[in-house]
């Protein structure tokens, strides 16, 4: 285990115990994120939902298996990809046998935000991938329109690019099979937009390691 991911592993045992707002009281456990340490890419949702508050895992329910097909049609290897969510514990309101997913507000966002801070700090991913508001309000440290900022590439951090786009959730919620069939077409060109700026950065990186090995040659050294 590395030493990053090693720091991680405290974090998420750490997480397991907070009580820095008062969501933990009507949630399961804590919902920490998963994946490789490093990793190229992040994900990060809104906050767990009802499956993955009782199972401890990110993205485990409905909106997860959508997310899957959609990552596998754009071409992401899963695994190389660290899944999370800007809020750990799943906010809801229990009604009879069911608890209905509550919206979070933006004070909850920022004081789950540290848990985040510390994955991107060790995760080290090149690109982070906002899904949803909840998400972008986390990353951005303001809110944001979704449809003003999907298919850009923001900068983020020091050498970080950031995607922002829809969260799995909603095309869930959408009315009609064309509507979804629709959206999900988008949410994959959102996801491939991604892949193509982390291989076009490695190509660089690639390029110009072998630039620099070739100017270090001795004088007559030619390169086949
Ligand atoms: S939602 Fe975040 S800040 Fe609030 S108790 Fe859970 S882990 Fe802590």
């Amino acid at each position: 285990m590395t030493q990053a991911a090693a720091a991680l592993a405290r974090i998420r045992l750490e997480a397991l115990g907070c009580e820095r707002c008062p969501l933990y009281r009507n949630a399961t456990q804590t919902v920490f994120g998963e994946g490789p340490v490093p990793a190229s890419v992040m994900l990060v949702g809104e906050q767990p939902g009802d499956r993955e508050d009782i199972e401890g895992h990110p993205f485990v329910g409905p909106a997860g298996r959508v997310l899957d097909k959609a990552l596998a049609a754009a071409g992401f290897d899963r695994t190389d990809v660290y899944v999370t969510n800007a809020v750990k514990h799943f906010k809801n309101e229990p009604r009879g046998k069911r608890r209905l997913h509550k919206r979070l507000t933006a004070g909850e966002i920022d004081v789950c935000k540290v848990w985040l801070e510390s994955e991107i700090k060790l995760v080290r991913p090149k690109a982070i991938v906002a899904l949803g508001a909840s998400a972008a309000r986390a990353l951005l440290g303001r809110p944001a329109g979704i449809e003003a900022l999907r298919g850009k590439t923001l900068a983020f951090g020091e050498a970080q690019s950031l995607f922002v786009t829809i969260h799995p959730s909603l095309l869930l919620r959408m009315p009609d099979r064309a509507s979804r069939e629709e959206g999900f077409e988008r949410f994959v060109q959102d996801l491939a937009r991604v892949v193509s700026a982390i291989r076009s950065s490695e190509t660089r990186k690639a390029s110009r390691r072998v630039t620099l090995r070739n100017s270090a040659q001795p004088a007559g050294f030619s390169v086949r």
